[in-house]
């Protein structure tokens, strides 16, 4: 079936008595970097009323999910952090629980504190933080593999170096146990004027020097999938993604055989949507906000 454009009051009507359960990214649905999307908080309350479940699926593990908590009230919108699912968070809950990370082992972290906080909050120690930019070649002869170090994290670090990836690199090569797990692989990160390599891109030069693959956790991959329809317990028949990006959130929903619903926000645009070669949406519409006209009714 070929998307189907909503923008009518009563496609809206369908929409939301159609599904229980709504998985939400968040950057370009529900907000652009600090600022909300017009009418979000109304659209978001109107759903809590009519008794609709709400969870926020997000790839960027910058933030922890108590951080986003404090960012959805200043955007006047409540979330509790049970309903709050970011990649750093499944990092976290996939180390913890599926691959019951050995006490004793160190993950070696490049990303924020974000990935930090959520790996420590589940007793995984993290180490890398503090590790600066070599000042020469000769500083490097100072790095050698740590064999406490049982994984190497990769998300979004604003303050990558070569230390860091010199370090990440070192553990990986020289100790084939070394887990090599990617928070997301986002090619690209839309920031407010323009497109900016996203953690994907970073993590490229890795995966080149070490000729390894990282089990990547975000959307729209299997680990991120499994933890969000495990916590959940989802029924596919009732639930519907929304997104604005087809090869993340829009996949995601698909390979969890979920309805999807495309808003035009944010990345994807109408002609891409509608490319048959591209991965078929159920439903696209202008914006999240425009649901809020439901409210009146
Ligand atoms: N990764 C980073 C570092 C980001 O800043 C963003 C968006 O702000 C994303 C990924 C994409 O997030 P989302 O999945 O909410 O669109
Ligand atoms: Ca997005």
């Amino acid at each position: 079936m070929s998307p189907q454009k909503l923008a009518t009051r009563n496609d809206y009507k369908v929409l939301v008595d159609k599904y229980d359960t709504f998985l939400f990214d968040c950057d370009g649905v529900i907000w652009h970097g600090s600022k909300a999307i017009p009418n979000i908080q109304s659209t978001l309350s109107m759903l809590r009323s009519r008794g609709k479940r709400l969870i926020f699926v997000t790839n960027n593990s910058a933030t922890s999910r108590s951080d986003y908590v404090t960012k959805f009230a200043k955007l006047g919108i409540q979330a509790k952090t049970e309903e709050i699912f970011s990649s750093a968070y499944a990092t976290a809950v996939y180390l913890s629980e599926v691959v019951q990370f050995p006490p004793n082992k160190t993950a070696y972290v490049i990303g924020g504190s974000g990935i930090r906080k959520e790996l420590q909050e589940v007793g995984i120690a993290t180490m890398g933080q503090d590790d600066k930019a070599p000042v020469d070649l000769s500083t490097l002869a100072e790095i050698e593999p740590n064999s406490d170090v049982g994984a190497v994290v990769f998300g979004i670090d604003f303050e990558i170096n070569y230390r860091k990836l010199s370090n990440a690199h070192i553990n990986l090569m020289y100790n084939p146990d070394c887990l090599f797990i990617a928070t997301n692989d986002d090619r690209t990160l839309p920031g407010g004027k323009h497109v900016y390599p996203g953690t994907g891109s970073m993590l490229s030069s890795l995966i080149h020097s070490t000729q390894r693959t990282p089990l990547v956790m975000g959307k729209p991959n299997k680990p991120m999938l499994d933890c969000v329809m495990q916590k959940y317990h989802l029924d596919p028949a009732r639930t519907c993604m929304v997104g604005d990006r087809l090869d993340t959130d829009i996949l995601f929903g698909i390979r969890g055989g979920l309805s999807t619903l495309c808003v035009l926000t944010g990345v994807a645009d109408e002609a891409s949507i509608l490319d048959p070669s591209a991965p078929q949406v159920t439903y696209y519409m202008d914006s999240l906000g425009d649901l809020s006209e439901l409210e009146m009714t």
